[in-house]
């Protein structure tokens, strides 16, 4: 059964940088999920570590922060069918040379330190990330999107 979640998506500062802020939002727009949360910011240390909390201890933890600190990320809710898990797959593998072809990182991105998106794993993870980057009150589903009301067509 498909249900409606959220999840929390950002354009990490690669990409950024690399002017892909657009084509990452086109993607998720033109599938048909609803963006209900769009703030572009710098990551403090502090929302750093909370956000990569489940990472402290790895090898790659220290670089991880560093990252996510080395320019603005545009940080994104989207909301939809199957969202967190339709946008893994439409994000690819950590390791852009085992994500498939299509998919954000296989089109992008060339190594997994540096793979341009981040997208929430999970319910869980989702809510909490989604908590640590925005308020209730910056979030705005206070509208109707397309793709909802085709599906909302086909129930009828
Ligand atoms: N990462 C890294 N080296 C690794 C594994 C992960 O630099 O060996 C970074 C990479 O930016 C990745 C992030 O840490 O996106 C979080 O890792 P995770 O395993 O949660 O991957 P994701 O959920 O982003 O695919
Ligand atoms: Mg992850």
């Amino acid at each position: 059964m498909q249900v409606e979640q959220r999840t929390f998506i950002a354009v990490k500062p690669d990409g950024v940088k690399r002017g892909l802020v657009g084509e990452i939002i086109k993607r998720f727009e033109t599938k048909g999920f609803k963006l209900i949360g769009l703030k572009m910011l710098n990551v403090t240390q502090e929302l750093a570590e909370q956000h990569y909390g489940e990472h402290k201890g790895k090898p790659f933890y220290n670089r991880l922060i560093e990252y996510i600190q080395s320019g603005p990320i545009v940080a994104m809710v989207w909301k939809g069918y199957d969202v967190i898990h339709s946008a893994r797959q439409m994000m690819g593998s950590t390791k852009p040379l085992e994500a498939q072809v299509g998919t954000i990182r296989a089109d992008f991105a060339l190594v997994k330190e540096y793979n341009v998106v981040h997208g929430s794993d999970s319910v869980e993870s989702a809510e909490r990330e989604i908590n640590i980057y925005f308020k209730p009150e910056e979030l705005c589903d206070d509208y109707e999107n397309m793709a909802e009301k085709v599906i909302e067509r086909l129930d009828d």
